[in-house]
């Protein structure tokens, strides 16, 4: 175990050290003797460098509010280049593109004790409608960003359009799939995580760009990190162009963690107490960096990232968190053959509360196609090496018993239509949800569809032959493709279609992009079928 103290004092110098750095060297042009000329400059609209670097989002769409978001960080990479003072924002709402009719503004207080982001719950807006919206400090003007509401509460959408991505490593390959998607035709965008990766400077020549620096643990340097992804002008152009729902992974925060258990390495950060205040940092900069709502404002390392959205009759979105309150990986991280840990009904991925939670929702759930928008693969994947099953521990094949209580709950309550959103592994997959998918003649109850990584993994390949190895025996799985890109989904009251669109390549900012396969769900007959 590693001692205690140390990795305070490790935290706390370098805490220390960046806050220097802020007070000190970062806020050129202005005065910096005491509070009041700050104040009196920023009113003024002088900063040290332009300060909406990090664009614009929304999220969070409701059918009469969306939450829009901005941060206030003329220098990004550097703490953000803010003086500790509160900066009030302007910000308006319009019905029209170049901001014209405007329907609703007012002014929001940039605090540092949120790195100066600021989140705005828009009220009283119109079901299913597009809104444009943008931010003014003194002189300057943020970038206006696009939103639109869901569909009235009851009412039939005759159709939804959104995307799916997640795993986007800042340093394996260029955003450019977010070029498309802001071009895409879209209601909307779900990211279900691997946002940011906490590492390090990598030492691969011939990964096209680099981390700010070494490895996370500080809330400075999570927050540093954050901006860094965020400087990207493809992923600021996804963000302004639709509102996003957003859930996370691991790498917000570490590699493979689990709830209060670090992955197991060398770094001090093994015992829980350490992990916790690590992860305090890092979700206190996830909820400053993201559209999500106050509710979800974090407090100390807890923070409340499963929620539910509805769109109007047509679909319900259950956004699941199984990072927070999952126990640890049965028998290791690993891929690893069947253990009783791993049977175990103690192993639970999502802990009681969330899981009485989701069975709940789909109950109640009055949506015709019920939508499970999580972390990582749902169905089992077996892949077989040297004779012996093998899987993932990470992922719900670590967590049996969680995963069969929820495929019983489909099987015996009939929620309509579910369908599991998944990303993490970064390929692309699509697979039928079998009542038990040891014996394939049992019961299909629902659909999977995983999407690759938007970057993670460099440019990747259509085809792998050791997936190719294992997937007879997998009779469930249906499709497999190892390249980069996002997942495009079509929902109207009676199909479900997903379209696979994946990229000629990542390691230069010109890869283009095309359809790689299409599957479709009909409404109440479980089963995915290929139609390109
Ligand atoms: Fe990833
Ligand atoms: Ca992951």
């Amino acid at each position: 175990m590693v001692d205690y103290r140390n990795i305070q004092k490790f935290l706390q110098s370098r805490i220390k050290r960046r806050n220097l750095m802020i007070g000190a060297g970062a806020f050129t042009g202005l005065a910096i003797a005491s509070q009041f000329p700050h104040q009196q400059a920023i009113a003024k609209g002088r900063f040290s460098d332009y300060p909406f670097k990090l664009g614009v989002a929304s999220g969070e769409p409701y059918d009469t509010s969306v939450v829009i978001w901005t941060r206030l960080a003329p220098e990004p990479l550097n703490g953000g280049g803010m003086p500790p003072v509160n900066v009030p924002i302007r910000w308006e709402v319009a019905t029209d593109p170049s901001m014209k009719r405007i329907i609703s503004r007012g002014t929001v207080l940039a605090t540092p004790e949120l790195a100066h982001s600021v989140r705005v719950v828009v009220e009283g807006l119109s079901p299913h409608t597009w809104y444009w919206y943008r931010f003014n400090v003194g002189s300057e003007a943020s970038p206006i960003g696009r939103t639109r509401t869901a569909p009235a509460p009851g009412s039939f959408a005759n159709q939804l359009k959104f995307a799916l991505a997640s795993c986007q490593h800042y340093e394996q390959g260029y955003y450019t799939a977010y070029k498309y998607m802001a071009e895409d035709d879209l209601d909307l965008v779900i990211h279900v995580g691997d946002y940011i990766y906490e590492g390090g400077i990598t030492t691969n020549v011939n990964s096209p760009r680099r981390h700010n620096g070494t490895e996370i643990f500080t809330l400075e340097d999570y927050r540093n990190r954050h901006a860094l992804y965020k400087t990207d002008e493809n992923l600021q152009a996804a963000h302004a162009a639709f509102p996003w729902i957003v859930t996370w992974d691991d790498h917000e925060v570490e590699n493979n963690y689990a709830n209060f258990i670090s992955q197991v390495d060398t770094e001090p950060d093994q015992d829980p107490v350490i992990f916790l205040q690590r992860r305090a940092f890092a979700y206190q900069a996830y909820y400053e960096h993201m559209p999500l709502r106050p509710f979800s404002r974090p407090v100390g390392p807890d923070m409340q990232l499963y929620r539910r959205l509805n769109y109007g009759n047509l679909a319900t979105f259950h956004v699941l968190d199984t990072r927070q309150y999952r126990t640890d990986q049965p028998c290791g991280d690993g891929a690893r053959q069947r253990c009783a840990e791993n049977l175990s009904p103690e192993a639970t991925i999502t802990g009681k509360a969330q899981e009485d939670w989701l069975y709940d929702g789909l109950d109640k759930s009055t949506a015709r196609w019920n939508v499970l928008a999580q972390q990582v693969i749902f169905s089992q994947r077996n892949t077989r090496a040297g004779g012996l099953d093998t899987y993932s521990m990470d992922i719900w094949d670590g967590y049996v018993a969680s995963r069969d209580r929820l495929l019983r709950f489909f099987e015996q309550r009939q929620p309509s239509n579910p369908v599991v959103l998944a990303g993490d592994v970064h390929s692309n997959w699509a697979m039928d949800l079998k009542a038990n998918f040891d014996e394939p003649e049992s019961a299909i109850v629902g659909s999977e569809f995983v999407c690759t990584s938007i970057s993670s993994g460099g440019n990747g390949s259509d085809t792998s032959a050791t997936v190719q190895g294992y997937l007879p025996f997998n009779p469930h799985i249906k499709f497999y493709n190892g390249q980069r890109g996002y997942v495009r989904c079509n929902v109207t009251p009676t199909s479900w279609r997903t379209d696979y669109l994946v990229m000629s390549n990542v390691t230069t900012p010109s890869g283009t992009i095309s359809n790689r396969a299409s599957f479709v769900v009909d409404n109440g007959i479980p089963g995915i079928r290929q139609v390109v």
